[in-house]
């Protein structure tokens, strides 16, 4: 076993070191400090995702469904390249907290996992999203890949691939309880039974499950939301007799997302299928913070600074002159921007710019002399970088190019001085899920703690170069 070791951005030659608001990272990878080296090279921006605490997330939802003997699966749902964490090693670390299943919503996604080796022999993988002319129902079906119906175009498409392959096609049976996105709604469901029943006795379809979406299962304090979530709970009870009457009753019932595991025990069915809280989120920032629920986020996103310099009172930053400096201060560019999926929305206003509006933009931790302090995006976000006001002078703060800053991290907490992305969505004005899916590909990715949580099999799965 090598030994571990901390490690920080220690970038320069001449011995001073930087300043770090994130890690210590430990790496029990001999090649760790040589990856995240190597990536500091590549980019100033890394997405640090830690294993660890996405299994341990995973274990919570399993425990939180009655452990790992009780009747009621848990999947991790892992599309959007896993909410922008990496898909392969998400799944991974999903399955080593004891998920039984995996989702995505796009096909290719799931063809991807069981490309990585996943095979039915490790889980069911289940795809809800296609458009039904086109879409490789004959490959989803020959790699044991579990497809959502919700229409008759869909039914038509999945027997057809089923019977030239002669091979029973897995499918789940989505219904509209309210949601008012895909499925069968309660009038054209006897249509749809119609077809399945012959299809399923003939033996093209095998009707494994039988789902649907909650629309505000994330609002439990606002009582008409949870009356209309009650309401599509019955709407769902009754699509299940009407399938049981016509003697095509589900093995697997599955309604509750991440918002409904955590608090509607009575709808687990058989399986429950938690996204966000699987990278250590709860669904809305009105339900509470990760840690009340007893999630970690696995996700730090950093950067290094790039230009620290002195500007005097009332210079405009950025683009449309919309922050003005309010007295003698220095400036830090984060080279992190829109391209990188860092929200515009999230550009951050003062009454003397142009906007004549006060607005708080996204928080930064930056690592002073005198202790961490949270920043605030200043002016508009930019393409490829945005701009942080210090409110003080960089050589008072010990405030350098070459600092590593945290934009979001594993929930320390104010005290700690550490924003979440729960945090910039907020500023942005939308969702953790959305910080997350769009942070794009050209920020590197890298794992903590693979070696620990995965076995050999699965950490030969992963780039070698990702792990820390
Ligand atoms: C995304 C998604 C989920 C997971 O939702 P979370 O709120 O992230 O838990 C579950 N089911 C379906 C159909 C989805 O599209």
């Amino acid at each position: 076993m090598p030994r571990a070791s901390d490690f920080v951005n220690d970038a320069s030659d001449n011995g001073a070191m930087t300043a770090n608001a994130c890690g210590p990272w430990t790496t029990t990878d001999p090649r760790g400090e040589a990856n995240y080296e190597a990536a500091l090279r590549r980019y100033p921006g890394q997405a640090i995702v830690d294993l660890a605490a996405m299994r341990d997330n995973m274990r919570h939802l399993v425990d939180v469904v009655g452990g790992p003997r009780s009747s009621t699966a848990v999947m991790g749902v892992v599309k959007a390249d896993a909410y922008g964490h990496g898909l392969i090693p998400s799944a991974l670390a999903a399955l080593a907290g004891g998920a039984t299943w995996l989702g995505t919503a796009q096909s290719h996604e799931a063809l991807a996992l069981r490309k990585a080796g996943i095979g039915p022999d490790r889980c069911h993988v289940l795809t809800w999203v296609y458009n039904g002319a086109r879409a490789p129902f004959d490959e989803l079906i020959e790699h044991d890949i579990d497809i959502s119906l919700g229409s008759m175009d869909g039914i038509e498409a999945v027997a057809a691939a089923a019977r030239s392959l002669g091979r029973p096609a897995r499918v789940h049976i989505k219904v509209d309880t309210g949601f008012g996105r895909n499925g069968f709604t309660e009038q054209a469901f006897d249509a749809a039974l119609a077809r399945l029943v012959p299809l399923a006795k003939e033996g093209v379809l095998h009707i494994v499950g039988q789902w649907s979406h909650l629309a505000v299962a994330d609002a439990p304090n606002v009582p008409a939301f949870v009356t209309s979530t009650d309401r599509q709970i019955d709407h769902f009870q009754d699509f299940t007799r009407r399938m049981e009457r016509a003697g095509i009753a589900p093995e697997i019932r599955h309604l509750a997302n991440t918002a409904a595991t955590l608090t509607r025990p009575q709808i687990h069915f058989e399986l429950t299928r938690p996204g966000i809280a699987l990278y250590g989120y709860e669904a809305d920032r009105a339900m509470g913070e990760p840690a009340d629920f007893a999630l970690t986020p696995a996700m730090t996103l950093q950067a290094q600074l790039a230009t620290v310099k002195d500007v005097e009172a009332g210079h405009g930053i950025s683009y449309g002159r919309t922050y003005l400096t309010d007295e003698p201060t220095s400036t830090a560019i984060v080279p992190l921007g829109y391209a990188d999926g860092i929200h515009r929305s999230a550009s951050g206003f003062d009454e003397v710019g142009a906007r004549h509006t006060d607005k708080e933009g996204g928080p930064v931790r930056v690592m002073t002399r005198q202790g961490p302090r949270v920043l605030h995006v200043s002016g508009r976000v930019c393409m490829d970088q945005f701009i942080l006001d210090l409110h003080g002078h960089a050589a008072d703060m010990g405030v350098a190019e070459g600092d590593t800053v945290e934009l979001f991290g594993p929930g320390r907490g104010e005290r700690y001085g550490e924003p979440t992305a729960d945090d910039w969505a907020k500023t942005a004005e939308t969702i953790s899920y959305e910080i997350f899916t769009c942070l794009r590909n050209r920020i590197p990715r890298l794992y903590r703690h693979a070696a620990e949580v995965l076995p050999a099999s699965d950490l030969a799965k992963l780039d070698p170069a990702t792990l820390l």
